[in-house]
């Protein structure tokens, strides 16, 4: 049974108690001193440059209340600002959790929130060190993570060259489709679908970010949270190049009839569809063969290639060339033009921010 609180210090101690620091491998603690106290205490390694980030998480712009279960939210929170921190090729150290609840919720709806947060914690080896409560009409979460990397190893968006070969981790579209599947809820019968599981339970790539920098594999890296679609343009904006992409070379999900049923396209799915959180590098072609075709189980797939013209192209199976037209999640874009097209198709399934 989820404790009672009265006041915010028994919520703060529940969480301290449910989420305690996790002792990483090398039997070292980050956090030298937790919660509790006005600040907590951050222990740097020498040799490594720390590597800060934070990320929002907010009921009805990233997640549903009555959608996607407060176990979900938990893990997925921690794990989707970890995804940055995988991008950098970095290894997350500690996180700060700031949180605004509804006074309805702070019973049961957190206890099984932390259940999740301490699962992902533990699984990503990385440590609450503090952070602050407070009450909000609407659930509202936001992490700050602290990873480090060898000085000299970040891996950047930057480093991109013509000739590079792009490539990204696992499928892209999923978690898109399996968005829709916990919009609609699709029943019990895809309670094991794999779509939806990555939808509600993502796993940062960060072992595979932290193996590219080691070995210097990466020349630019970033993951993919907005959809290729938006995401490439910014890498190769910050590389001073373009990009081909082979439309048939992208992984993506299979025609299944619950694709169909979706109303979506897979290929759709691939360029536009945000949440998928792999990884997007680009390798020196004297380097490619250094790359196995999975890592960890998760695929490695060459797209296509850096160019020096600062144009993005996706070719089709007959050769023709197309430009990429950014159709992924952005706040604020406006919706003129052609991306109004799939932002009313956007529109229309509610798709969430990511
Ligand atoms: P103050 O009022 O001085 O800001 P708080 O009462 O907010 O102090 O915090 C007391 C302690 O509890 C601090 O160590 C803080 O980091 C921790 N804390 C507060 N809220 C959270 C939270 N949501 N998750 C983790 N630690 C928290
Ligand atoms: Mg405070």
């Amino acid at each position: 049974m989820p404790p009672k609180h009265q006041n915010e210090d028994s919520l703060i101690r529940e969480i301290a108690s449910r989420c305690r620091p996790v002792l990483d491998p090398a039997n070292w603690h980050s956090v030298a001193l937790g919660i509790g106290d006005d600040a907590a205490l951050f222990r740097a390694r020498s040799g490594c440059e720390n590597i800060l980030t934070c990320d929002w998480f907010l009921e009805g712009t990233h997640f549903l209340r009555n959608k996607h279960p407060p176990d979900s939210v938990g893990w997925k929170c921690l794990a989707r600002a970890l995804s940055d921190v995988a991008a950098m090729g970095g290894t997350p150290r500690c996180f700060l959790l700031s949180l605004a609840l509804p006074e309805k919720l702070i019973d049961r709806w957190l206890h099984l929130f932390l259940g999740g947060l301490r699962r992902a914690s533990h699984k990503f080896q990385c440590s609450l060190a503090g952070g602050d409560t407070t009450r909000q009409s609407k659930i509202l979460i936001n992490m700050t993570i602290v990873g480090d990397v060898p000085t000299g190893h970040a891996v950047t968006r930057s480093g991109a060259r013509a000739g590079d070969i792009l490539y990204v981790s696992g499928r892209l579209g999923e978690a898109e489709l399996g968005l829709q599947i916990v919009r609609r809820s699709a029943g019990p019968a895809h309670k094991g679908n794999p779509s939806r599981r990555k939808h509600l339970y993502p796993e940062p790539r960060l072992a595979l970010g932290q193996w590219l920098s080691k070995r210097r594999l990466a020349t630019a890296m970033m993951d993919v949270s907005d959809g290729l679609s938006t995401d490439l343009p910014r890498l190769c904006a910050a590389s001073s190049v373009g990009a081909r992409i082979e439309e048939a070379r992208i992984p993506q999900v299979g025609t299944s009839d619950l694709v169909i049923k979706h109303g979506r396209n897979p290929m759709q799915l691939a360029l536009h569809g945000g949440d998928d959180y792999e990884l997007l590098f680009t390798v020196p072609p004297r380097k490619a063969k250094l790359l196995p075709k999975t890592f960890q189980g998760v695929g490695l797939t060459a797209i296509g290639k850096i160019t020096r013209e600062r144009k993005l192209l996706l070719v089709d199976e007959n050769g023709h060339a197309t430009h990429i037209l950014s159709g992924g999640w952005d706040p604020f874009r406006k919706k003129t033009g052609r991306h109004a097209k799939f932002s009313a198709h956007r529109r229309g399934a509610k798709a969430l921010a990511s």
